[in-house]
């Protein structure tokens, strides 16, 4: 494809307002470009620092047309904006992501299938659409785990399954919705890749993170990954030829498992990744600017990073002290070397809710685990 360069002070629109789309205004600020952000609501992230905040619906057509009049690119912070909106506006403005590569990651049965369809490495799996999809499952699925094929996030709409049994009765609690069933593998760990891939499908990967979750939710990210260099690698070279099948333009992220020594991949995110988090301190160029390079056609930058990083996400929880509501005290914590504390500026904290992250940076990977371990323990939360 034919990049199209767009210059600074051009205006980039952003549909959705979380943090990764407020990285991303900051990002593009640095470039000298503008940002317009969709997002329904008011207090957004991104919405609150971005040049104009069309405060609308995604599938509001007066702020789509306003957005695609506006803006000389958009893209998106999020996989879940309706595919319609993306082709909508694709046929006024430049849209990367493209509606269907966002599309192939928006649904589980669809990113499997592609898997499956381009010979990339993947756990089984087989779609359920009612009792009787259960019931002819195969039984090398069980134990399983059944997530809603759309909308599903940070463990949210997904449940380990042991039997049919109790696959029949999580689908029911699902909301009898089109799931997917997937063996629950028994995982060494877990990986990520994130990379950039431009209009003209040069790639450039960031290292591999190694993820450890809590709660089904993201909690520390550690790069280099602590597993096999081999494999990181290979992840690499999987994730690159994955986004050459998608067509993709932008930032990528992409899960995996590394399960018995083998790699297979959990999952793709068509935007910057929140285990790429790591890269706003550790790389010469971070991922959000690689998504604002990408969309605007200009050269990618170095992904190489400078430092190892530990990053550790900073849920709402923490503001919490049984039913009393306050803010963490964030004093011990800045006084540890080569730790960057990042705060999203979102007003309500809830459980679960990402409010912010650290990452710790050095030049030594077991010092700087070390040091985040320690901020850890001076928030309250336990090692990782
Ligand atoms: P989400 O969109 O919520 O991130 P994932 O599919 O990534 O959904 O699942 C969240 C986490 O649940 C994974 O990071 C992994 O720890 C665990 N998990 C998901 N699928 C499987 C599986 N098939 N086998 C084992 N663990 C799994
Ligand atoms: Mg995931």
């Amino acid at each position: 494809m034919k990049k199209s360069f767009i210059p600074a002070p051009a205006v980039l629109g952003m549909l959705g307002g979380g943090q990764l789309g407020r990285y991303f205004v900051m990002a593009a600020h640095e470039l000298g470009y503008q940002v317009w952000v969709l997002d329904p609501d008011q207090d957004s992230p991104a919405g609150l620092i971005a040049d104009r905040h069309l405060c609308a619906e995604y599938d509001d057509s007066a702020a789509l047309a306003e957005l695609a009049a506006g803006c000389a690119a958009v893209t998106t912070e999020f996989e879940n904006v309706p595919a319609e909106t993306l082709a909508v506006l694709a046929e006024q403005v430049p849209v990367h992501p493209s509606a269907a590569a966002v599309s192939v990651c928006q649904d589980r049965i669809a990113e499997k299938t592609f898997l499956k369809t381009h010979g990339l490495p993947h756990g089984p799996f087989t779609e359920i659409n009612s009792l009787d999809d259960l019931r002819n499952a195969p039984s090398h699925l069980f134990p399983g785990i059944l997530k809603a094929a759309r909308l599903g996030y940070d463990g949210k709409g997904q449940a380990v399954v042991d039997d049919r049994a109790a696959a029949e009765h999580a689908w029911l609690a699902l909301g009898s919705v089109r799931c997917i069933l997937e063996a629950k593998l028994p995982l060494d760990y877990e990986i990520s890749v994130v990379l950039a891939r431009g209009q003209d499908g040069q790639v450039r990967a960031f290292p591999s993170a190694e993820n450890r979750h809590r709660n089904g939710i993201l909690d520390v990210s550690i790069v280099p990954a602590w597993g096999s260099a081999c494999l990181a690698d290979t992840a690499g070279e999987v994730a690159e030829k994955l986004a050459a099948c998608l067509g993709y333009v932008g930032t990528l992220g992409v899960e995996f498992f590394v399960t018995r020594g083998q790699l297979v991949v959990n999952e793709m995110a068509p935007r910057p990744h929140n285990s790429g988090h790591y890269t706003i301190d550790a790389c010469a160029t971070n991922q959000f600017q690689q998504q604002v390079r990408a969309l605007c056609g200009l050269p990618l930058g170095d992904g190489r990073a400078h430092s190892t990083a530990v990053m550790v996400n900073l849920l709402g929880d923490l503001w919490f002290n049984g039913a009393e509501q306050r803010e963490p005290d964030w004093s011990a914590l800045l006084e540890i070397p080569g730790l960057c504390l990042h705060l999203y500026g979102k007003q309500s904290p809830r459980s679960g809710r990402k409010m912010g992250h650290f990452t710790v940076v050095g030049d030594d990977a077991k010092q700087v685990y070390e040091r985040a371990m320690k901020a850890r323990q001076t928030l309250g939360l336990p090692d990782a």
